[in-house]
């Protein structure tokens, strides 16, 4: 059933005009307009050059069905969700690729409530799609477009009821925004300069093209960020993903840190005020989580890789904190969802309680050493090997919740997934010193291969 398949793990994603086009763009707006049925639903998009393109597709699907389409304009994708639920809509479209590069686009579709709709939801979408199940509206019953302005100020308002804004301004903290030339730099650096912060921005100006770095916030393409937060002698840097729902940081002394570091540092602290609260997180998180959970009496309610399942998994179990070591924090009084902005303030807040500079909050961390490894597995074998491998291992503390996960009492733990998109399987360990790490992905390299030869 792959070709009735629209939806991936985070929308609909593809090469403009080519694997996502135009007249695809007006269907999927019909779909999602005819599961809403003749409902409220905002729309808005980041600073992709196709993204005014592919804003009009959607919208001219969408209205076709009766629906009317509130029109939010460019803005980054947490702001647009939380103006879903501040504005009482029924629903949203986001037209976003997220941290893919500039030639993509997508379209993903959210719920009431500001979070992306259930794959369950997606299916019903698909069927509808796939099944030309369109609910056209008579020439008189046609969707209106109206402009909604107003919800970056909204946004950054909400933000700043979940800190302590008198503290952090105290401060006077100097923060370097690396925006990546997209939407990252269009409610952040005024909400940091109205937290009293002093704001040095780079790649700020929007551009689709992305010129200043790719939308993807790795280590690597960090260098100018980090460079820039030492010559200013800032407190902190932090750098956005395309469409700033996930944040990246960057320490005074330029260092840069992957999510697992400063979710750990959140946990923390949200934990001290609410004991024995639940964290969401997915099963691939450092054991720096765990430790964290378990030292500060949280309870970690692991998932299945994926910010949806992730958000939907708060929802469910009405959980208030959650983050992916990509750098997606979600904070549930506020929003359900990865906040690049709200993540920025929460370690603002927190750097502002405790009196600590962010390498000082890092450097109390319990430190590990990751190793990455890969075994080629055909796709049909995939299950087969899940099978046999569980077997071997069943009586070690282990989860299968997504591919295999053990952890050791010394504190190592290995994670073995079947890759969704490649005909490998791959390993990521964790060990408090860099040979057992290694040696974990040895171990278990050899035990898959030996595993494959008996399939
Ligand atoms: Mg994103």
């Amino acid at each position: 059933m792959s070709t009735r398949k629209l939806f991936g793990t985070n929308g609909i994603r593809g090469l403009v005009n080519v694997e996502l086009t135009p007249e695809m763009a007006i269907k999927v707006g019909l779909a999602i307009g005819t599961f809403f049925g003749r409902k409220n639903l905002l729309l808005g998009h980041d600073a992709r050059t196709s993204g005014a393109l592919f804003s009009r597709a959607v919208i001219a699907g969408l209205t076709a069905t009766g629906c009317n389409v509130y029109f939010a304009g460019m803005a980054s994708t947490p702001a647009l969700q939380f103006a879903v639920k501040n504005h009482q809509m029924d629903g949203g479209v986001l037209i976003t690729a997220s941290h893919n590069p500039p030639e993509y686009n997508g379209i993903k579709a959210i719920w009431s409530d500001g979070i992306e709709i259930s794959h369950e939801q997606e299916v019903e979408i698909e069927n509808i799609y796939f099944d030309n199940k369109i609910e056209f509206a008579a020439w008189d019953k046609l969707g209106a477009v109206r402009e909604l302005s107003g919800i970056n100020d909204e946004y950054i308002e909400a933000i700043k009821k979940h800190v302590d804004t008198a503290k952090i301004a105290c401060k006077r903290f100097h923060v370097v925004v690396d925006a990546a030339n997209s939407v990252g730099g269009i409610a952040t650096p005024i909400l940091l300069r109205e937290l009293g912060c002093k704001v040095t921005s780079i790649n700020a100006n929007i551009d689709g093209t992305f010129p200043g770095r790719l939308p993807e916030p790795r280590p690597e393409s960090l260098g100018e960020l980090a460079a820039t937060v030492k010559a200013v002698g800032a407190d902190m840097g932090v750098a956005f993903d395309g469409d700033a729902d996930r944040s990246i940081f960057v320490d005074e002394h330029g260092v840069i840190y992957w999510g697992d570091k400063t979710f750990a540092i959140i946990i923390k602290q949200f934990l001290l005020k609410n004991p024995g609260a639940k964290i969401v997180t997915p099963v691939s998180s450092s054991t720096l989580i765990k430790d964290t959970a378990d030292a500060y009496k949280g309870e970690i309610e692991w998932t299945k890789v994926g910010s949806v399942t992730v958000s939907q998994k708060m929802k469910e179990i009405n959980a208030k904190l959650g983050g992916e070591e990509n750098g997606g924090v979600f904070y549930g009084s506020h929003q359900a969802v990865r906040d690049g902005a709200m993540t920025t303030a929460l370690l603002l807040d927190i750097m502002a309680e405790t009196g600590q500079t962010l390498s000082g909050l890092v450097a109390e961390q319990p430190q590990y050493f990751i190793e990455k490894g890969k075994i080629a597995c055909p796709d049909d074998k995939k299950a087969a090997v899940h099978e046999k491998l569980y077997e071997q291992v069943k009586d070690l503390n282990v989860s299968t919740i997504d591919g295999v996960k053990i952890w050791f009492e010394d504190g190592s733990a290995i994670l073995i997934r079947p890759s969704g998109t490649e005909p490998v399987y791959r390993l990521y360990a964790e060990a408090k010193n860099q040979e057992k790490a290694l040696k974990l992905v040895e171990d278990y390299s050899l035990k898959l291969k030996k595993i494959l030869e008996t399939i």
